[in-house]
């Protein structure tokens, strides 16, 4: 199988140059350009001959060269026709890749690893659009498919919400939800040297390895969410007034109260001091008596 080569700038800029290729800032198109970071997202994510791996956004197929020599197959989801006839071509030589044209957050995954024949869990691996990272990131573990792990570039600052703990700057809403689903944890800090164009934050790659059962027992996901959300949404308030004053949650005041009282805290507390369990102490004990 071809060694990956777009890993160097040079070659990179080549192909650029080649289809007069113009970047759509609208789809968040920063290519990698670092060889060693290349390396270090496919370590981290510890592909192997036996995976599938679903990558998001190959842009000119850089990293899908480096996924192709490492798994078993890919498929790879680019949104901007322009970049299409460019991965056919620098992706040739690969056997084992799939180059769809489709938005991601629009794709039938469990339909796609169907027409693939795929049966066992498989792995995501991106450069992650910025603009869309947590809906892509979301909307993946929403979807129930079978996912192992998720290995994403995503901005620095998000990287650090996801794996923020209670009582902490960074930890929200985003924190509790991937928590949820995974254990994060922060591979490397990536600086804007290492994609062209280069952005214009700072960059980390994160690894999400999907909990086998969830941590906790939730009767009711959804208004765990709803809860967890409206908790965040009016930071400087107590964790009762940001429940009462939810528009999309109708609890009564009493049973607000009573069910805060219930998993031993007191009156005033705020939402940012709880942990996922007591969450979903407090949304099971909010369910119960609706
Ligand atoms: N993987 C390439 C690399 O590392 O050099 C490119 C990464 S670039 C940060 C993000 C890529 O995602 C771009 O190629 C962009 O066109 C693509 N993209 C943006 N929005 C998308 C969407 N909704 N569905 C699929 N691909 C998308």
């Amino acid at each position: 199988m071809a060694e990956p080569v777009l890993g160097n700038p040079q070659n990179t800029i080549e192909v650029l140059k080649k289809y007069n290729f113009t970047f759509q800032k609208k789809y968040g198109q920063n290519f990698l350009i670092d060889t060693h970071v290349l390396d270090k997202i496919i370590r981290v994510a510890g592909i192997r001959k036996e995976d599938f791996v679903l990558e998001i956004g190959p842009g000119i197929g850089t990293m899908t060269q480096y996924l192709a020599q490492a798994a078993g197959k890919v498929a790879a989801v680019e949104i901007d026709k322009a970049l299409i006839p460019i991965l056919e071509d620098t992706l040739s030589e690969y056997n084992n890749v799939k180059i769809i044209q489709a938005d991601v957050l629009k794709l039938d995954i469990q339909k796609m690893l169907e027409e693939e024949r795929w049966e066992r869990p498989f792995k995501v691996v991106a450069n992650l659009p910025y603009y869309i990272t947590t809906p892509i990131i979301m909307g993946l573990f929403e979807m129930h498919v079978p996912i192992e792990s998720i290995t994403v570039m995503v901005q620095k600052e998000v990287a650090e919400r996801m794996q923020a703990g209670p009582g902490t700057k960074d930890y929200g809403a985003l924190s509790l939800a991937v928590q949820y689903y995974a254990r994060p944890y922060i591979a490397a800090n990536v600086p804007p040297n290492c994609f062209m164009p280069r952005p214009k934050v700072g960059s980390a790659v994160i690894c999400l390895r999907r909990h086998e059962e969830p941590p906790v027992r939730v009767e009711d996901e959804a208004l765990m969410f709803r809860i967890i959300r409206a908790s965040f949404n009016q930071r400087r308030k107590t964790l009762a007034n940001g429940l009462n004053n939810a528009p999309d949650l109708d609890i009564p005041k009493e049973v607000i109260i009573e069910s805060i009282r219930k998993i031993g805290k007191e009156a005033g507390v705020r939402g940012e001091t709880l942990t996922l369990e007591e969450f979903a102490e407090l949304s099971n004990y909010i369910c119960k008596q609706m």
